[in-house]
């Protein structure tokens, strides 16, 4: 990656650009960032066979106004933006999500990562962050969140959130409920077929219909139902 090494951990290997973090803070940041994996692999049960390169570059360099992380899990590198001096808990908290693509690549493979539902590719990730992503609103699960944004208003459509006006957080945290949701009510075997099944990043176009025999808006109604 672009940048100097900073530290290589057990299974992660730090980059930093200019104009972002120390390197002292990225030491302590890789610390924790394995911790983080350790916590996530338990969770999705799935282990990186190899290692990831993890960048750290300040926010001008972001490939979108307004990205903090991106994972290309093709060439096995994350990369999150930000400045000097801001906060390294939420930083953590997106490395945490990037991360969770990785695992996404390993379970699954990159070809199907490649055509995955938005939906699912977006709201796994944040689900396999689990903690760390719940800590940045102090929500106790995925529910109690996704009910606390739903009765502000957000998700009432959950194919169009991504495109909304809502911020990403908003649908990355609704879209990690409903997958939650779904595995909660349906299984984790149905769930994995259903993320396999993915024919590309349009919201909700995986077969929802062939593998639960209900459309998409149906389970997402079916969900947000027990909100009401
Ligand atoms: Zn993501």
């Amino acid at each position: 990656l672009p940048g100097t090494l900073v530290t290589k951990g057990r299974r992660l290997d730090f980059y930093i650009g200019g104009g972002s973090f120390s390197a002292e803070d990225v030491a302590s940041l890789a610390i924790k960032a394995e911790h983080a994996l350790g916590y996530m692999q338990k969770r999705f049960d799935t282990h990186l066979s190899q290692r990831v390169s993890v960048g750290i570059y300040a926010r001008g360099l972001a490939p979108g106004r307004g990205t903090r992380g991106i994972a290309y899990t093709d060439d096995r590198n994350v990369r999150i933006y930000y400045n000097v001096g801001e906060d390294q808990h939420n930083a953590l908290c997106i490395l945490a999500h990037e991360l969770g693509h990785a695992l996404q690549a390993e379970a699954y493979g990159v070809e199907v990562q490649r055509r995955a539902d938005v939906v699912l590719l977006e709201g796994l990730a944040t689900f396999i962050s689990g903690e760390y992503w719940l800590s940045l609103s102090e929500s106790a699960s995925f529910q109690e969140r996704a009910r606390e944004l739903y009765q502000a208003g957000y998700g009432h459509n959950l194919r169009t959130m991504g495109n909304s006006k809502a911020p990403n957080d908003v649908a990355y945290a609704m879209w990690a409920g409903f997958v939650d949701y779904l595995t909660r009510a349906y299984g984790w075997d149905a769930f994995n077929q259903l993320y396999v099944s993915g024919r590309g990043r349009a919201a909700g176009s995986a077969d929802y219909e062939g593998i639960y025999g209900k459309s998409f808006n149906d389970l997402a109604d079916e969900w947000l139902a027990t909100f009401e």
